[in-house]
């Protein structure tokens, strides 16, 4: 899988060590999770929280192992996030920027919470994400959360269509979110399938899943 992300990269012109390739571990249990590390993976991704809890408990032995949260969150849930998450991936309306804007009493010194916003490029309204109109809007807000640092922004491409064009116009809405502030300039996207187009398009983040740890549920 490297070899095949370095030749993407090489291809767009691109420096591999610009793109960082976060496992994504979701259904697989923890031990997977400790054979992923003795290989040298560091970032891994979960998308259920209560899953994403219970297998950052079960290795908090991995030193320098980092979790990021990449589903849909619950507002209720979004503040236990933060106790083990070291970026949130799917910022994607209000409520959950909100809840995750004040820092944890019971954590006073951590520092913020890295975030991206995630954006919704179908016309499905029930899929994750904002809407691509406002984005920017929600970018404000995740800006003036003191607990939360603003990264860049996210997406999944949609199941129909070249996802090029999607990561395209993901692109666009990045350069739009840097005029905000201009070190958010992270993307984040590219799954198994499509990871190629999406560094095409600039991603700086890959959350790739089955290529590398195969499928189960
Ligand atoms: C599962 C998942 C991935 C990984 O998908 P694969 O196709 O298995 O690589 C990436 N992003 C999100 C948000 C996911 O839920």
């Amino acid at each position: 899988m490297t070899a095949r992300i370095e030749s993407a990269a090489r291809t767009a012109g691109r420096s591999p060590e610009d793109i960082t390739t976060i496992v994504v571990t979701k259904f697989h249990p923890a031990d997977l999770v400790r054979d992923l590390y003795a290989l040298g993976v560091r970032d891994v991704g979960e998308n259920r929280h209560q899953e994403a809890r219970d297998k950052a408990e079960e290795t908090v032995d991995l030193t320098g192992l980092r979790w990021h949260f990449i589903g849909q969150l619950q507002s209720k849930k979004a503040r236990q996030v933060r106790r083990y998450a070291s970026s949130v991936h799917s910022l994607d309306r209000a409520s959950v920027v909100d809840a995750l804007a004040q820092v944890d009493p019971e954590f006073p010194d951590a520092p913020p919470l890295p975030g991206f916003i995630q954006v919704n490029l179908t016309d499905d309204p029930a899929r994750g994400g904002v809407h691509p109109d406002d984005v920017l809007a929600l970018a404000t807000r995740v800006l003036e959360a003191p607990a939360l640092s603003l990264q860049g922004v996210m997406a999944v491409a949609p199941l129909e269509g070249d996802p090029r064009i999607a990561f395209e116009r993901l692109r666009e809405l990045s350069d739009r979110v840097r005029t905000l502030k201009p070190d958010a300039r992270y993307i984040s996207a590219g799954m198994s399938h499509d990871f190629a187009e999406a560094i095409a398009e600039g991603a700086t983040h890959l959350r790739i899943g089955s290529a590398i740890t195969g499928n189960r549920r």
